[in-house]
C-alpha cells in the first residue's frame, strides 16, 4: 500500500505519518527529514538546499525526485510506504506516478489535511511559546511564506489526485486521535 499526506506545512502530517507506520509497518518516507539528514550530515546536496530550505522555498523537483526514488528501493519499502511532504508540486506527482508504475506500483490513497491559515499560524506561536527547540522555517514570517508557496504550488495536486478518484479530505484541525480515527475510516472505505 502506498499512502500519500498532503497538506500545508504544519497540518500534522508527520504527526500522521509516523501513526500509520506504527500501525501498519509502512516506512515514512518525508522528504524533509531527508534534506534536514543531508544539511546536517554536510553532504553537497544539503548544502545546496540548505538556503531555500530556511527561507521556506522549495528545493529543486529533480533533487527529491532522486532521493525518493533511491530512498523507495530500499528494502523495508516492499511493501509500500507513506509519503510525507512529497510530491510538492505536479511534475513531483507525475514523477511519483511514473516512478511506481516501472515498479508495477500504485498510489492507494492520498489524504489531505485541511487546516485552515490561522490555526497554523497560532500553532506556530504555540510552538514558540512554548520555548522547545523549533526548526529555522518554524516561524511565524516564514510560515507565511511556506502558505503562499503551498498554494501556488502544491495546492494544484488536490485537482490532480481527485482526477484521479484517489483523493480523501479530512479535517486537520480536529484532535490528533480524530483526525487518526478519520484516517482509519479512509482506508477502510479505499479497502472494500
Ligand atoms: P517539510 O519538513 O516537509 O515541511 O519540508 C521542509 C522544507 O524542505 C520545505 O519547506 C522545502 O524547502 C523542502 N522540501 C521538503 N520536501 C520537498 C518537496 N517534496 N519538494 C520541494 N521541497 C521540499
Amino acid at each position: 500500500m502506498n499512502l500519500v499526506l498532503f497538506g500545508p506545512p504544519g497540518a500534522g502530517k508527520g504527526t500522521q505519518a509516523k501513526l500509520l507506520t506504527e500501525k501498519h509497518g509502512l516506512p515514512q518516507l518525508s522528504t524533509g527529514d531527508m534534506l534536514r539528514a543531508a544539511i546536517e550530515a554536510g553532504t553537497p546536496l544539503g548544502l545546496s538546499c540548505k538556503a531555500l530550505m530556511a527561507k521556506g522555498e522549495l528545493v529543486p523537483d529533480e533533487t527529491v525526485i532522486g532521493i525518493i526514488a533511491e530512498r523507495y528501493d530500499q528494502p523495508d519499502c516492499k511493501k509500500g510506504a507513506v509519503f510525507d511532504g512529497f510530491p510538492r508540486t505536479v511534475p513531483q506527482a507525475q514523477a511519483l506516478d511514473r516512478m511506481l508504475s516501472e515498479r508495477r506500483r500504485k498510489i492507494d490513497l492520498v489524504l489531505e489535511l485541511k487546516v485552515d491559515d490561522a490555526v497554523l499560524l497560532a500553532r506556530v506561536e504555540s510552538r514558540i511559546a512554548a520555548g522547545g527547540a523549533v526548526r529555522a522555517d518554524d516561524t511565524p514570517e516564514t510560515l507565511k511564506h511556506r502558505l503562499e508557496v503551498y498554494y501556488k504550488n502544491t495546492a494544484p495536486l488536490i485537482g490532480f489526485y481527485r482526477g484521479q478518484g484517489k483523493l480523501t479530505t479530512l479535517d486537520g484541525m480536529a484532535p490528533i486521535p480524530e483526525v487518526t480515527a478519520q484516517i482509519d475510516a479512509a482506508l477502510g472505505a479505499a479497502k472494500a
